[in-house]
C-alpha cells in the first residue's frame, strides 16, 4: 500500500494510518493491559505443545548422543529454575517470590515420589498428591499478595513457619497412594501407638469428607483440589485487572501452569515441563515488574521521566511535544488533601493516556506531563491535546467530604451535589515543534515548558504554541 505521507515508517504504520485514531489509542491500551498475560499464555502453549510432540521429541534427543545426558537431568531441572527464582527473590527483596519457589519445590517432590493425578481419589484416609493440591493454589494466593513484602519481616517469618507448619500436617495425616498409614506414623508409634492410631483416624474422617462432601457429589470432577485451583485463579485475575501488576499475571499463569503439571498422568516429562513453565513465568514476571519500577510511573501508571529521556533520543526530524501543568494543585492539595490530590491525578493522566493522534504520554514529574507527537507539527498535534484540555476543564472530579478541610468550601469551581461536592481542574500546555532555533528534542521540550509559563501567566486553563 502507497503512503505518501508516511515515507520512512513501517508498512504497519502505513495501514494502521487507515484505522482511526481512537480505535488505535483503545486498542493500544486494551494491549498495554493484557500484555502480561501474554506472556504466560505463551509459555503454557509451548509446555503444551512439547509435551504433545513429546514421543517424536524423545526419539529425537535419545538418538543424540550430546543431548541425552539432558534427558537424565530432566527430572531435576525445575529445581534449577527454582533455585535462580528463591535467587531472584532474595536480590529483590521479595518474599512473594521465595515463599512461591520453596512451595513449587516443594509440591514438585511430592509429585514426583508420589506421582501426579490429584483428582484420583483414594479410598480411605488423605493422600499426599490430593492435599498438596488444594493447598498449592491456596498458599500462591497469599504468596502473589506478598510481592512487595521484604525479608526479615514478620510476614516473611509468619509465612515460611506456615509452609513448615503445612509441610508437618501433611506429613503427619497424608499418606503416599498406595500406603495404609500417614507417612510420620511409623515414627509417632515408637513414641505414642495411641497417638499414631489417632493421627490414622483422623486421616480417615478427614478423606471421607475430602472424597465425599456436597459438591463432589454433585459434580465428581470438582475436588477441593479443582475448587480450591478456580477461586485461586478467579481471584488473581480479578486483583491483575484490579491492580495492573504483571506479578499478578505471572501468578495466574504459573498457578494454572502447575495445575496442568498435576492433572497430568505422569509427572514425567509432564509435571516437569509445566513446573518449569511456572517457574519461568514468574521469573519473567520479575524482570517485566523490574522494567516497570524503572519506566512507569507508579501512581498514574504513565511512563515515567527515563522512557521520556529514551523517547527523546529516538524521535526523527518531525515532531511535536507538549508540556502539561496542572492549574493551582497546590490549592487544591491545601483544600482536600494530598490523597484526594492523588486521586485527581490519576484521573487526569488517564485521561491523557487517551489523547489520539499517535502521542506517547508521561508523567514528567509531580503535576506536570508530556505528550511527544512523533511524525506530526505542532499544528496537527493541537485538536488532539486542545480536545483534552476542554475535557478536563468539563469534568467535574467528584470530592469526598471527608478528607475536606472547611475551607475548601471557599475554593474556586466548588459545587454542592446531593451531600457529596463537585470539583473543576484545569490544566495548561504548552506544544512546540523544532525549528532553527529549538533544532533539537532536548531544546524543543524547553521550548514547550517556556511556552506553558506563558500559557499560565495568561490566565491558566488554556494551551499556546
Ligand atoms: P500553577 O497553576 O502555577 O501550576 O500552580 P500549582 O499550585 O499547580 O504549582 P506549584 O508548582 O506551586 O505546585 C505544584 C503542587 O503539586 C505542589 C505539590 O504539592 C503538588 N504535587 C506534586 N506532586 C504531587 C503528587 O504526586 N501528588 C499530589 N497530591 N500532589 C502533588
Ligand atoms: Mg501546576
Ligand atoms: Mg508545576
Amino acid at each position: 500500500m502507497i503512503c505518501p505521507s508516511r515515507i520512512g515508517q513501517s508498512r504497519f504504520n502505513c495501514i494502521l494510518a487507515d484505522v482511526p485514531e481512537r480505535v488505535i489509542t483503545e486498542l493500544m491500551r486494551f494491549r498495554r493491559t493484557f500484555f502480561p498475560l501474554l506472556l504466560p499464555l505463551l509459555a503454557i502453549g509451548i509446555a503444551t505443545l512439547t509435551l504433545w510432540k513429546w514421543p517424536g521429541l524423545l526419539k529425537t534427543v535419545q538418538g543424540t548422543k550430546e543431548l541425552r545426558a539432558l534427558l537424565i537431568m530432566l527430572p531435576v531441572l525445575p529445581y534449577a529454575v527454582f533455585a535462580v527464582g528463591i535467587l531472584m527473590g532474595w536480590r529483590h527483596n521479595n518474599i512473594g517470590l521465595i515463599l512461591t519457589f520453596l512451595v513449587l519445590a516443594l509440591t514438585y517432590l511430592t509429585l514426583i515420589h508420589a506421582g501426579t493425578g490429584m483428582t484420583a481419589a483414594k479410598k480411605q484416609g488423605l493422600f499426599i498428591p490430593e492435599v498438596v493440591g488444594f493447598l498449592l493454589p491456596l498458599n500462591l494466593t497469599l504468596f502473589s499478595m506478598l510481592t512487595k513484602r521484604r525479608i526479615l519481616t514478620a510476614a516473611f517469618v509468619g509465612c515460611f513457619l506456615l509452609v513448615l507448619l503445612q509441610t508437618f500436617a501433611v506429613l503427619l495425616l497424608c499418606s503416599w497412594p498406595g500406603a495404609q498409614a500417614p507417612v510420620f506414623t511409623p515414627f509417632i508409634k515408637n513414641i505414642s501407638p495411641a497417638l499414631a492410631a489417632a493421627m490414622t483416624g483422623t486421616s480417615i474422617r478427614l478423606g471421607s469428607f475430602f472424597h465425599a462432601n456436597a459438591l463432589t457429589a454433585a459434580f465428581h470432577w470438582l475436588s477441593p483440589g479443582v475448587l480450591s485451583f478456580c477461586g485461586a485463579l478467579m481471584f488473581m485475575l480479578a486483583q491483575f485487572l484490579y491492580r495492573r501488576d504483571a506479578f499478578l499475571a505471572g501468578f495466574s499463569g504459573a498457578l494454572s501452569a502447575v495445575f496442568l503439571g498435576m492433572i497430568a498422568s505422569t509427572p514425567v516429562p509432564a509435571a516437569t515441563i509445566y513446573f518449569m513453565a511456572a517457574g519461568l513465568i514468574l521469573i519473567v514476571a520479575a524482570f517485566e515488574v523490574s522494567f516497570s519500577m524503572a519506566y512507569v510511573d507508579e501512581l498514574t501508571n504513565l511512563q515515567g521521566r527515563r522512557s521520556l529521556n529514551e523517547t527523546l533520543l529516538n524521535l526523527g526530524s518531525k515532531y511535536a511535544i507538549a508540556m502539561i501543568d496542572v492549574d493551582h494543585f497546590k490549592k487544591f492539595n491545601d483544600a482536600y488533601g494530598h490523597k484526594t490530590g492523588d486521586q485527581v491525578l490519576k484521573m487526569i493522566a488517564a485521561g491523557l493516556e487517551r489523547v489520539s493522534g499517535g502521542a506517547k504520554t508521561f508523567r514528567y514529574g509531580g503535576e506536570e506531563f508530556a505528550a511527544v507527537f512523533p511524525g506530526k507539527t505542532a499544528r496537527e498535534a493541537w485538536p488532539y491535546l486542545e480536545e483534552y484540555r476542554q475535557r478536563i476543564a468539563s469534568t467535574s472530579f467528584i470530592v469526598r467530604s471527608k478528607g475536606r478541610r472547611k475551607s475548601s468550601a471557599k475554593q474556586r469551581g466548588v459545587q454542592k451535589t446531593e451531600g457529596r461536592k463537585t470539583v473543576q481542574v484545569t490544566v495548561s500546555i504548552g506544544i512546540s515543534a523544532p525549528d532553527k532555533r529549538y533544532n533539537n528534542p532536548e531544546k524543543v521540550l524547553k521550548a514547550a515548558d517556556k511556552i506553558l509559563y506563558r500559557a499560565k501567566k495568561a490566565g491558566r486553563n488554556r494551551m499556546l504554541t
